[in-house]
């Protein structure tokens, strides 16, 4: 853990395992709350001078962690594919992404401009500026278990607030890598302060009830943020909640089936479909239906499952057995109530692959709204195509969920490209674009997939106050 500038030990640790073969690969300390406690009043303490330093000094650590992580990408990559399980290249383009949100923060740091307003009053000015809202609790999830960090991490710090983090317990050795970063790119004592728990829900309680804690960022599932939410609630701490999703994805037909079909194999399998922009219900108009599909079988069924360190794997394990039973329960669902199974729907045994969590890379077609895949996120490698008539019936099937987060739309229509995407309710779209994500871009969800705006210039905004002086002269 790292508190207070130092690097600490607790007086338990726990286990950390590679989700590919089982193997403790480390341990870490067990926070004690007393520790969780000592961590917040480090960011307390470090407040005052962080939040005066100037922007331009608060700019340099930030690309000196960026310069840092760069620098140390292939081992924090390995590192990743370890301890979280995917494919080597996916963790070193997840480094990249991590180290782009430091740099893009720092650049933004300087950018914090106020701005002074006419009064109907002659003799009055209106003077706005923006300060830091003060000491931020993180909590961070495991699939993105670098670049969730510096998302948070990077506009906190630029925006002159000090921190505390607690990261999922399946990854915590990627989140004491990143406070290597921070700590050897000069970040004073204090500033960012990490500890590490196996049980989360203590730690997530102090967080919201700490007086001294005036914001929490969250990413995660949402039943958990809803439940934080509503704990930070009675001090009307602000939250930033970037939850679960259930994306579309739109094909029409007068998309290249085949190019669309090969958008799905690669975003749909990405990180082995645990991301929260992955796309859950693929909607495919009938008249290309047959080509998309073969073209998606055929790709879907070379997908390999394997260890990520082996370069000829592209599918890495889920990150533990109740993903596995969650996605297969899933399958079965979907298959008892008539859809056709084309490739995939099993766990992996073979090769010493049942030393790890693997499923197979899957595709179903002819889903239905009964089906539970449906309506509940998979968080896994399965692949629903649910067949449709016309541009109206697939908008409203695509907004009948309570997620707003992610959505994609294959057309070649301009018109009906800006049509789709004014009437789909969801925060992050892709036309013709599997990647919508960058450190330059608003990332976030409407409805239950969450509030608030992680990146971009929005991304500062969230860990900022605004002040108003009125001047009478
Ligand atoms: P997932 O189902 O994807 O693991 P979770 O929402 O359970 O998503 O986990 C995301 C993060 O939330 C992790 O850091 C986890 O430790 C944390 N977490 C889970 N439950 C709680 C809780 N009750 N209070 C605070 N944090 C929690």
């Amino acid at each position: 853990m790292y508190i207070n500038g130092e690097w600490c030990s607790s007086e338990k640790n726990f286990a950390v395992h590679n989700p590919a073969s089982g193997e403790v690969i480390g341990e870490v300390p067990d926070a004690s709350l007393e520790q969780v406690h000592q961590g917040i009043d480090a960011a307390v303490a470090a407040l005052p001078a962080w939040s005066g330093a100037t922007a331009y000094e608060r700019a340099a650590v930030l690309h000196r962690a960026h310069a840092l992580m760069m620098e140390r990408q292939k081992s924090l990559a390995e590192l990743m594919t370890r301890e979280q399980g995917k494919p080597l290249k996916a963790a070193m383009n997840e480094v990249k992404y991590a180290a782009d949100f430091l740099q893009w923060f720092g650049e933004e740091a300087k950018r914090v401009y106020g701005e002074t307003i006419p009064s109907a009053r002659s003799d009055q000015r209106f003077l706005v500026q923006k300060q830091a809202v003060g000491v931020v609790a993180a909590i961070t999830p495991w699939n993105y278990p670098i670049s969730m960090l510096t998302r948070k991490l990077g506009p906190a710090l630029a925006a002159g607030c000090t921190a505390v983090l607690k990261p999922a317990e399946a990854t915590p050795l990627c989140a004491r890598a990143v406070f290597e970063v921070l700590h050897d790119a000069g970040l004073p004592a204090g500033v960012a302060n990490l500890v590490t728990v196996s049980d989360p829900k203590p730690v997530g309680e102090l967080f919201c009830t700490h007086p001294e804690i005036r914001k929490l960022t969250f990413t995660g599932s949402t039943a958990v943020g809803k439940h934080l939410a509503q704990a930070a609630a009675p001090q009307l701490k602000r939250v930033s909640m970037e939850l679960g999703g259930h994306a579309p994805f739109i094909v029409f037909d007068d998309a290249d089936p085949v190019h669309a079909a090969k958008g799905v194999s690669l975003v749909k399998f990405l990180n082995t479909g645990q991301a929260c922009i992955s796309p859950n219900r693929i909607f495919v108009q009938r008249g290309i239906l047959e080509p998309f599909l073969a073209t998606l079988e055929s790709r879907v069924a070379k997908l390999q499952a394997g260890d990520g360190m082996d370069p000829t794997n592209s599918i890495g394990p889920l990150i533990n057995e109740a993903a596995i039973a969650k996605v297969d329960r899933q399958v079965q669902d979907a298959v008892s109530q008539g859809a056709t199974l084309h490739t995939g729907g099993s766990r992996l045994i073979d090769d010493g692959l049942d030393r790890g969590c693997f499923y197979a890379a899957t595709l179903l077609s002819g889903v239905n709204p009964q089906m539970v895949i449906y309506r509940e996120e998979t968080f896994g490698p399965v692949a629903a195509v649910i067949p449709f008539d016309n541009e109206q019936d697939v908008v409203a099937m695509a907004n009948d969920t309570d997620y707003g987060l992610a959505a994609y739309i294959y057309t070649q229509n301009l018109s009906r490209a800006l049509r789709t995407f004014e009437q789909l309710n969801f925060g992050i779209i892709g036309i013709n674009d599997i990647n919508p994500t960058s450190a330059a871009a608003p990332f976030g969800g409407m409805k239950e997939s969450g509030l608030g705006r992680e990146g971009a210039r929005e991304g500062i905004e969230e860990y900022l106050e605004t002040k108003l002086a009125g001047l009478s002269i």
